[in-house]
């Protein structure tokens, strides 16, 4: 594997360097916040982040597509499929367990039988380079309860790890060792690799936050009807936040809007959260409380994606945590189930 050292000064302007040939999301200051966004002229990168605000998930599947156009003519409909647009694209500076993100969504959208030919298209054209956790950026983090590493290859072409004055970059995949002309010539010497394991080693420790999250399957599959389930969302607004901030949440809707002859069909982002989310035409609501929503959604990461893909479908960024308006913790909520 390639390994080369860079100068900590000189991450940014590999970034904005790339950024004149390819497209490159990378983690951008917006006012109180950061935000992956596509790297334009006047959007400065910005590594010293903790974590982003939203996950980098919307560049393989954004919060709305296009999926294909039609007309009406006198001789019928016309549909043409949506040119499926993805360029060559960097996703710079993406933290280890939103890259793990990736890797879960590969099972739903990369299926043998079901292929997602929107999403596969934009993962396909993408080098994703991590920027590994030396430190863990919250006290809510808990990635290593789920499979997860503060400096882990999972879902990465190239691994960068802050080892002090410089950075080791190791090029993981044949797409990562593409982008090697951009990172200078000097090889990483034993040394390096020396410091970057211990540094590992300290940041695992460092992650205090933990959940028995590989303890409650059998517990779920054996109590989907059990009282508790009426006693975590009370103070729920269903405003779908920790579903919208979630690096593995992927529920879309697809809807058309017409204009005259002319129509398009689009996929959005919708949550389980969301009364509207099951509710038939007939008006029948299969989950018809947030208790139902909930249930859904715990089972859905915890029960569910293990059946289906072996994978347990949260990276621990603590990102729902941080972000839920009545403090709904579902760190809590799993160290409960656990006690069932
Ligand atoms: S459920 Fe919460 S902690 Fe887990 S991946 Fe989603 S946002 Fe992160
Ligand atoms: S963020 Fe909190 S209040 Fe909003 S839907 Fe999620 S659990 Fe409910």
């Amino acid at each position: 594997m390639e390994k080369r050292l860079i100068k900590k000064d000189a991450l940014v302007g590999i970034a904005k360097k790339m950024a004149e040939e390819l497209t490159v999301w990378a983690p951008v200051k917006k006012e109180d916040n950061v935000l992956f966004t596509p790297l334009t002229k006047d959007a400065e990168p910005f590594f010293a982040y903790l974590n982003s605000k939203n996950a980098p998930k919307q560049v393989f599947f954004p919060h709305t597509e296009t999926l294909m156009k039609y007309t009406r003519t006198p001789k019928g409909m016309v549909f043409s499929a949506e040119e499926n647009k993805a360029g060559k694209t960097v996703l710079f500076g993406v933290r280890p367990c939103d890259a793990h993100s990736f890797v879960l969504l590969d099972m739903l959208f990369d299926q043998e039988k079901y292929k997602d030919q929107y999403y596969i298209t934009k993962r396909n054209n993408t080098t994703v380079i991590t920027l590994a956790c030396a430190e863990p950026p919250y006290a809510t983090c808990f990635c290593t309860s789920v499979d997860g590493e503060p400096v882990s290859a999972d879902g990465a072409d190239i691994v960068l790890t802050d080892i002090g004055s410089e950075y080791l970059a190791e090029f993981i995949t044949p797409k990562g060792e593409k982008l090697a002309k951009y990172f200078g010539e000097t090889k990483a010497d034993a040394v390096a690799e020396t410091k970057k394991k211990e540094i590992a080693e300290k940041a695992k420790k460092a992650i205090k936050s933990k959940i028995p999250a590989h303890e409650v399957k059998p517990i779920l599959d054996n109590n989907f009807e059990h009282p508790f389930w009426a006693t975590i969302h009370g103070k729920c607004l269903a405003c779908g936040t920790c579903t919208y901030m979630c690096p593995t949440c992927h529920c879309f809707d697809i809807s058309d809007e017409a204009k005259a002859s002319d129509g398009v069909r689009i996929r959005s982002w919708d949550s389980c959260m969301f009364p509207l989310f099951t509710k038939e035409t007939s008006g029948h609501n299969p989950r018809i409380s947030q208790k139902e929503r909930w249930r859904q959604r715990v089972m859905h990461k915890f029960k569910y994606y293990v059946d289906n893909f072996n994978a347990i479908a949260c990276v621990g960024c603590g990102r729902c945590v941080m972000s839920c308006p009545v403090n709904i913790d579902i760190r809590k909520i799993i160290e409960d189930i656990s006690k069932l």
